[in-house]
């Protein structure tokens, strides 16, 4: 699987992305959290998504299929939707958790996932929509991509992990994991019931290791990084540099 990263911030976005990144990518300019799964699979299509496809010079005719993780305006912007699927040329198909209202968008399908159950997206490639903390009323939903051969976890947002989502992932040996790190080094934070904190991913890493979840192969980024919580990104990959969590940044492309 291929994994470009988009957008790696929370929502909290730095004003420079108006005048001196308008063209560019930037570590500590980051844009709304989204990814492009295997240059077809968007996962959210938030404020600066369409501009992201553009900086990363993506070939929007090839997306097929769109993901929506939640309703909250940093990943879902229904304008942006409506001007993705007519500059894509093609019937996308667009799917948010069962419960989600979206308005109907010309020349797009709309399906809606009932977590915990698995669906064929396209290329021999499974998802099954996960069940998160984080607001209800956005309609939540982790992503799980299964392609036979690699296993990926996409879990933004939301704060620690869910009983059944936990036992759902058991023995899954994820290739790779992209996790909610909203809040950085910091204790003492509003946002732990639908945010992690570092400390928070640092607790959890060892006990999803002894449950299968992850092994010693898995790779671990960190997204949905809120700046104005964290140290800028040269700082904060120094710091991680050997706790094997990865801060990814837009612009960032992975294969496993
Ligand atoms: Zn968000
Ligand atoms: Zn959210």
């Amino acid at each position: 699987m291929k994994v470009l990263f988009l957008g790696t911030c929370a929502a909290d976005f730095s004003p420079k992305l108006n005048e001196e990144f308008k063209n560019c990518f930037d570590k500590d300019a980051r844009r709304s959290s989204s990814v492009l799964l295997n240059d077809r699979i968007l996962i959210d299509c938030g404020i600066h998504t369409l501009d992201s496809l553009r900086i990363a010079k993506v070939d929007v005719t090839k997306i097929t299929d769109v993901f929506i993780t939640h309703l909250h305006p940093d990943h879902f912007q229904p304008e942006n939707l409506k001007r993705l699927v007519k500059a894509s040329g093609n019937r996308i198909r667009i799917r948010v958790k069962y419960g989600a209202r979206i308005d109907v968008i010309e020349g797009a399908e709309i399906i809606k996932m009932t977590p915990y159950e698995t669906y064929t997206v396209c290329d021999g490639i499974m998802v099954t929509g996960l069940d998160s903390n984080h607001d209800p009323n956005s309609f939540p939903q982790w992503l799980y991509f299964d392609d036979g051969k690699k296993r990926f976890l996409y879990a933004l947002d939301g704060a620690w992990i869910l009983n059944r989502t936990y036992y759902w992932l058991q023995d899954k040996k994820l290739s790779a994991l992209v996790i909610d790190a909203t809040i950085g080094d910091i204790v003492g934070n509003y946002r732990i019931a639908e945010h992690n904190s570092l400390a928070m991913i640092r607790l959890m890493v060892p006990s999803m290791k002894i449950m299968g979840i992850i092994d010693e192969k898995t790779t671990i980024y960190l997204s949905h990084i809120a700046p104005s919580l964290h140290k800028p990104h040269g700082v904060i990959s120094k710091e991680l540099s050997t706790s094997g969590l990865i801060p990814a940044y837009d612009g960032l492309t992975t294969e496993f």
